[in-house]
């Protein structure tokens, strides 16, 4: 059986909406096809009629300061974020999460608007793009519309997208001043087999000797990717010690259930790497924000 009867590739951002609207339902897009490949195959998602690729629209495919903002385009494969200087400078847990996602084979083509679009609650760059504060840029044939990322996610698997409708442009990133950093970090098995047992990203602003700010997500940690807003609040307005650290981690494991899965880990397991990834992680960033 063919798992789709029709490929486009459209030139520009317009094209690729109108194609959208007009081809014969149902209709997919594709970018680096290194997860919809699998899905269709392995019969998660049913035939397609029209495959919609997104990967020869250069307004999809930048890296840019955008007024105050760090642009990236949903379409930019994962190896050039992770070796792009600006988002070394402006997002370096983002560097860190694409640089460390399977191979590199992989990351030559698997882009940053899919790794989101396909909403997994572990996925790396989308763990990192939930610390550093992110806004998804939406677009349709009416126009565009952002959305803080954590909104983005109904369930695993699930977005507020309207599939065949609506795309993923790109995403806006704060830009990183001083005092502020980031960092992200993941346990796995072997590197190059999809998602981690464990990751954690955190983006913190260090100011007179406390932590001012600070955002962390992890995952997985429950069905869409998130913030732990009560260990957030718990490690304000104090300097970085490990005791403190310790005291932040309860908190942690109040407020996350780590689940328990038959491939990857125990939840006791999950657990006990928190403790070392929050440890390390928000070791790194503290030094990292001086
Ligand atoms: C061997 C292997 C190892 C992997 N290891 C990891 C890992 O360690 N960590 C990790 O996080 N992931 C891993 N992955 C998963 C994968 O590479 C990523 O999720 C990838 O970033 C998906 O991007 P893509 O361009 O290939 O998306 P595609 O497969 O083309 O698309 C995925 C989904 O997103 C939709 N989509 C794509 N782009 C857009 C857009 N702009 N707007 C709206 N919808 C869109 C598609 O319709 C589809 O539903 C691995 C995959 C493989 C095959």
């Amino acid at each position: 059986m063919n798992l789709w009867q029709q490929y486009l590739r459209p030139r520009s951002l317009t094209e690729a909406l109108q194609v959208l609207h007009s081809a014969p339902s149902p209709v997919r897009v594709i970018a680096g096809g290194t997860d919809l490949m699998l899905d269709l195959k392995q019969g998660r998602l049913p035939p397609v009629h029209t495959l919609v690729d997104l990967t020869g629209i250069s307004e999809m495919n930048v890296i840019e300061i955008r007024g105050k903002e760090l642009f990236i385009g949903a379409a930019t494969p994962l190896s050039q974020i992770a070796t792009s200087p600006l988002v070394e400078e402006h997002a370096r847990a983002l560097t860190e999460a694409c640089g460390l996602i399977a191979g590199p084979q992989v990351r030559n083509v698997a882009t940053l608007g899919g790794n989101v679009a396909h909403a997994l609650p572990a996925a790396d760059g989308t763990i990192a793009l939930t610390a550093l504060g992110t806004q998804a840029l939406i677009v349709d044939l009416n126009g565009r519309r952002r959305l803080p990322l954590a909104e983005l996610f109904l369930g695993p698997g699930e977005t507020a997208l309207k599939v065949g409708q609506e795309l993923l442009e790109g995403f806006y990133l704060p830009l990183c001043s001083t005092g502020q950093a980031s960092a992200f970090n993941r346990v796995m098995r072997v590197q190059g087999i999809a998602l981690p047992i464990l990751n954690l990203a955190i983006w913190l602003e260090r100011k007179n000797g406390n932590i001012s700010q600070i955002h962390i997500s992890a995952g997985p940690s429950g069905p869409t990717p998130r913030r732990f807003p009560k260990t957030e609040e718990a490690l304000c307005r104090q300097p970085f010690t490990s005791e403190f650290c310790e005291r932040a981690l309860v908190i942690m494991l109040d407020e996350v259930h780590f689940r328990a899965s038959p491939h990857r880990a125990s939840s006791e397991y999950r657990q006990h790497l928190a403790a070392v990834l929050l440890q390390d992680t928000l070791k790194t960033v503290w030094q990292r924000a001086r």
